[in-house]
């Protein structure tokens, strides 16, 4: 049996640096030390840090009741408003978003300064869009389909700029730019999806077609890992996504002479480890 582990599966840097600080910040006993949403979409490591007595923050109106904290703010970013939630209320901020999507907030307010209106490609309930679209002002708009495209309330001349989601699929956001493009707008794309991603994806493609099995694995609640899984799927029906080794089918491996491994950006290492040693020694 040969088994194939991604080079890009598992944590990315955003999310490594987001948990690391997460962590950092546990070796001090002055103050509860809270984050604001599950830093990173997976219940193991979520689970691991409440154990150790972090709190996750899961709305705005909670954030509100919070003081004399501090609050992690994850590798997804956070709107404008919960910066000035945060300060109101004299909480001490440890900022752990990624310095990637930082740049799309930073892009967002000098765009929107400079006339631009802000169109996000990605998934308008998605925890970094809401923060993205919480840098551009109310005529920010969120696409994700090219129906959507089609109903955006656009006016003749105007002057957009177009950033994306950084974890949408390369492919359907140039489709994407072209469809919004055949308009006569006058157009800025930029496009900030992220190489982590890309390269993840690229190398789970090229696996998942070679293999005659493939394993992805991350958190149900991963956009990441649902676009990995989707994409691997396409190239080899016997795909399987997992959240742990717990859920891996025993009879999976039946008949495969190949099995290729891969996992979304917020699984950690040991997970990995875990679902290889068993194809390994299993299947
Ligand atoms: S996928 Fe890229 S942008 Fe997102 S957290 Fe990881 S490194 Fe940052």
């Amino acid at each position: 049996m040969e088994v194939i582990v991604a080079k890009t599966a598992g944590f990315c840097f955003g999310v490594k640096r987001a948990v690391d600080q997460v962590y950092e910040q546990l070796k001090r006993d002055d103050k509860p030390i809270c984050t604001y949403g599950p830093i990173i979409h997976n219940e193991e490591v979520v689970r691991d840090l409440e154990e150790k007595g972090v709190r996750v923050i899961r709305s705005e109106e909670e954030l509100e009741m919070i003081r004399d904290a501090v609050v992690v703010i994850r590798s997804h970013g956070v709107g404008r408003r919960i910066y000035e939630i945060m300060e109101k209320n004299g909480i001490e901020i440890v900022d752990a978003t990624c310095p990637y999507v930082k740049k799309i907030h930073r892009i967002a307010e000098e765009q929107n300064r400079a006339g631009r209106r802000l169109i996000i490609i990605g998934n308008e309930s998605h925890p970094e869009v809401e923060g993205i679209k919480g840098w551009g002002n109310d005529n920010t708009l969120v696409v994700e389909t090219p129906e959507q495209v089609e109903r955006l309330p656009l006016s003749e001349g105007e002057k957009l700029c177009i950033v994306s989601q950084t974890t949408f699929n390369y492919n359907k956001f140039q489709d994407l730019v072209e469809k919004i493009s055949e308009t006569r707008y006058d157009i800025l794309v930029l496009n900030t999806i992220c190489n982590a991603t890309q390269e993840r994806q690229v190398e789970a493609k090229r696996i998942a077609s070679e293999v005659d099995a493939m394993i992805v694995i991350g958190g149900k609640s991963s956009s990441n890992t649902q676009k990995l899984y989707d994409i691997c799927r396409r190239e080899c029906k016997n795909t399987y996504y997992i959240q742990t080794l717990g859920d891996l089918d025993p009879d999976c491996g039946n008949s495969v002479r190949s099995v290729g491994i891969t996992a979304g950006a917020s699984t950690p290492n040991y997970i990995i480890e875990e679902v290889h040693t068993n194809v390994r020694v299993k299947f």
